[in-house]
């Protein structure tokens, strides 16, 4: 097979042993003769891979007692309108931190329940900083925020630790550091950014806003509902959450967020490094704000666009198009994107300046 570096911003690259695992399963489920998806999903064997899953999420995040898992569907655009629901209080309103494109909807979806304040935006700026002065009144029920903006490549480095119970959309940076989930209520990710296939969404909360909410929430959106039924209220995305669990066991034999943490910063140094020294690249983020997942970047001269996506293409590079708000380039370095590859494209940007420089 082709080798390709594969810095695609989701779906995303996963290890390399999670594809091999994931089709055997497909396959011939644990030598059973029956595949993983024409099994049943009471069946032990299936209960067995949902209770590993979860527990892995705790054991790798550290979770506290207080808090509980949940591998659920809808993607996080679902999660918009599940945060608002589950977290809506008397005051019925929701604080909102508009740092992209999916904050910004995350917001939209909680004005269908009730109040979306605008606690800080940088919209003025094209979503290119995270703004620190938050204008947080004290009748917000919970405050909302994107831990990294996918699209715009800036990430929140320092959580909001006051009063407010905290939710986060964290789809594209979950497990890629290390956070103290006892400071947020909920939090929830689309497993297809760092954890595995599209069709799972990851929710973890604390278990005190179950049926806190005081909105009427419909039975597949309460979280209570699929707490009570252990993940298993209806028929879950059995191969999602499999992958899911072959990723997260992947991370924890590799040393879990300490190892995989330092690994991403790295990566990202390297390639901010290029973008700073060289003269024919600009990053679009502002420096203290930079994320180590996703890293937005242009050519000063784009007459040479083309001449730098041909020289991406022949050394096998697949998935750097930046986003089409912000145009130029967009290299996604999620958790399985080795190092060798970032050395890749570091040395086809050189060798760009070489030419053209
Ligand atoms: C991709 C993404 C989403 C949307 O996820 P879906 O699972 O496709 O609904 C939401 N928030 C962030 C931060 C994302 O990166």
């Amino acid at each position: 097979m082709k080798k390709i570096h594969n810095f695609s911003a989701g779906p995303c690259i996963l290890p390399q042993e999670v594809f091999q695992k994931s089709s055997e399963s497909i396959i011939d489920f644990k030598n059973s003769g029956l595949s993983l998806i024409e099994i049943s999903h009471r069946s032990k064997d299936f209960v067995d891979v949902m209770e590993k899953a979860r527990s892995l999420v705790k054991d790798i995040l550290n979770i506290p007692s207080t808090h509980d898992v949940l591998f659920l569907q809808g993607g996080a655009s679902l999660g918009f309108l599940m945060a608002a629901y589950n977290l809506m209080a008397e005051n019925k309103t929701g604080g909102y931190l508009v740092t992209g494109a999916w904050a910004k909807k995350a917001a939209k979806e909680a004005s269908f329940m009730g109040n979306s304040v605008i606690v800080g935006s940088s919209e003025d700026k094209n979503f290119n900083y995270i703004p620190k002065n938050l204008n947080i009144e004290n009748n917000l029920d919970y405050l909302h925020v994107t831990s990294n903006n996918t699209i715009f490549g800036t990430q929140i480095k320092e959580f909001y630790n006051g009063n407010i119970p905290l939710a986060c959309d964290m789809s594209s940076d979950i497990f890629s550091r290390k956070i103290d989930v006892s400071n947020f209520d909920l939090i929830y990710a689309g497993a297809q950014k760092n954890m595995g296939p599209a069709g799972t969404t990851l929710y973890i909360f604390n278990k005190k806003i179950l049926g806190n909410s005081s909105v009427p929430i419909p039975t597949m959106l309460d979280l209570k509902t699929h707490f009570d039924k252990d993940s298993m209220f209806n028929t879950p995305p059995v191969f999602a959450v499999y992958a899911s669990m072959l990723t997260l066991e992947w991370l924890k034999n590799n040393g879990g967020l300490n190892v995989i943490e330092k690994q991403n910063s790295k990566k990202a140094n390297l390639l901010y490094n290029e973008i700073d020294r060289s003269s024919l690249f600009k990053g679009t983020a502002n420096l203290e704000d930079r994320s180590t997942m996703n890293v937005t970047f242009t050519l000063e001269n784009k007459d040479l666009n083309e001449h730098f996506n041909n020289m991406l293409a022949n050394a096998n590079i697949n998935g750097l198009k930046g986003h089409r708000s912000v145009g130029g380039f967009r290299a996604s370095m999620y958790n399985a994107l080795p190092l060798e590859s970032v050395e890749v494209l570091v040395d086809v940007m050189k060798n760009l300046e070489t030419k053209k420089g």
